[in-house]
């Protein structure tokens, strides 16, 4: 019987609550409870990985354009290429690497300093000509392109196989993970949350960590914490099996227009962001995007009008005014930590999230400096460059 239709209470007391079960809450119930903070409860409402984890298009990349970014990425790539033995879970992991199509002078000049910081962090990225894009993704009809930027290490894995590695690994260790589950409000006593009240009961608690994706702002308001994220529909679909199609496709970006694509069993993943979606929780699959992805996919790709195409589906990118993140720790309440509004780019990053919460939990320095990303730079506090790889 579903979790849902049981009468389970929860447990009265954990030193930490996640609120989320998606790839950022499972990494960072895994990365606290392996670290020896077995007293963790994880809340989902739905199921895990229910949320936007399970309509994201697994890209993973360390192609950004600012340090945090990219030093969350690379961090994260790692981590996938180990994910077999840690947390121990297979993953379909390809890396084929990312293509970004540059058409427009500017774009290929801001490139060509991204690349130059991310070869300084380690990342092995590098501009090429559009020969060699058409040499390493044939599907590609080369016109008006300028340039291309590649970077072999990343790629694509699947992202309800990352949430399951996570989360049985998690529960090995000793966290519980309630699906079914939903937070309905947050209590505080002074300056700190003491109780998470849930439809099953509440949890007296310690730490509350907000992993709540596009549903963010929401819990945020529960405890007095501005979080602003915004939901906005991004949809994909599929084509037929391709007969003729390479091994090895890579996941291929044409900035300019944001339709993308990668190999997806014997056929494609195709994928665009829509400019005239209006923001909201609209989870229903529409039509609304093919005029314009199809007059793109005849620009770059035109050999794709001539397959058969099969609707995908819908979710929500959880969008920042800047496109960055927030992960950080609230000054009131100060026990509230918060992990959200990747702006499209949670799955690749969820990794080294969940090292970064788990050691600002335990007072530890996290490996990466997430100082820039905290949600107070929109209330007047530092401001970060805004993130400009945005697909
Ligand atoms: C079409 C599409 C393609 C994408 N492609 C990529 C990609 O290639 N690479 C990439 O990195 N990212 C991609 N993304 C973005 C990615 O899906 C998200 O950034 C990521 O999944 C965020 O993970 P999360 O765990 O924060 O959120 P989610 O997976 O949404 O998890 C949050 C969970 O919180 C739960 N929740 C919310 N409120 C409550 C409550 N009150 N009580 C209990 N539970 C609650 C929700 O049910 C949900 O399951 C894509 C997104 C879409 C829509």
């Amino acid at each position: 019987m579903p979790v849902s239709q049981t009468s389970r209470t929860v447990p009265g007391r954990a030193d930490v609550v996640i609120i989320g079960g998606g790839a950022i809450g499972t990494s960072i119930a895994f990365h606290l409870a392996e670290a020896g903070v077995t007293d963790v409860v994880l809340l989902e409402r739905g199921e895990l990985g229910g949320g936007s984890t399970s309509k994201a298009a697994g890209g993973v990349r360390a192609q950004f354009s600012d340090r945090v970014n990219i030093e969350l990425g690379a961090r994260s790539l790692e981590a996938f290429s180990r994910f077999g033995t840690r947390p121990g879970q297979e993953i379909d992991l390809h890396s084929v690497g990312y293509l970004f199509l540059l058409s427009d002078r500017k774009d290929v000049e801001s490139f060509e300093r991204d690349v130059k910081l991310q070869n300084d962090l380690g990342v092995s990225s590098r501009l090429i000509d559009v020969a060699e894009a058409r040499r390493l993704s044939p599907l590609i009809d080369t016109g008006g392109l300028l340039a291309a930027v590649y970077s072999p290490d990343d790629g694509h894995c699947t992202p309800e196989s990352v949430v399951l590695g996570y989360a049985t690994a998690a529960r090995r260790c000793g966290a519980r993970l309630l699906t079914g589950t939903t937070v309905i409000g947050i209590e505080t006593a002074g300056d700190e949350v003491r109780t998470v009240v849930t439809d099953r009961g509440e949890i007296e608690t310690g730490t509350v960590i907000c992993a709540a994706g596009a549903w963010s702002q929401a819990v945020g308001e529960m405890a007095g914490v501005d979080l602003p994220v915004t939901p906005v529909r991004r949809q994909v679909m599929f084509t037929e099996p391709l007969p003729e199609l390479a091994p090895v496709v890579p996941f291929t970006i044409d900035f300019s227009t944001t339709f993308y694509f990668h190999r997806e069993g014997r056929g494609l993943l195709i994928g665009m962001s829509d400019p005239d979606q209006d923001p909201g929780f609209h989870l229903d699959y529409s039509q609304d995007w093919l005029p314009r992805l199809s007059e793109a996919i005849g620009t770059r790709a035109p050999g794709l009008l001539d397959v058969g195409l099969r609707d995908g589906w819908a979710g929500l990118y959880e969008v920042t005014p800047d496109h960055n993140a927030l992960i950080g720790r609230a000054v009131t309440p100060s026990n509230f930590l918060y992990a959200t509004g990747f702006s499209g780019h949670g799955f690749l990053q969820s990794p080294a999230v969940g090292e970064v919460i788990r050691d600002l939990h335990l007072g530890r320095t996290p490996l990466v400096d997430v100082g820039p990303l905290t949600a107070r730079r929109f209330s007047g506090g530092a401001v970060v460059r805004p993130e400009t790889h945005i697909v």
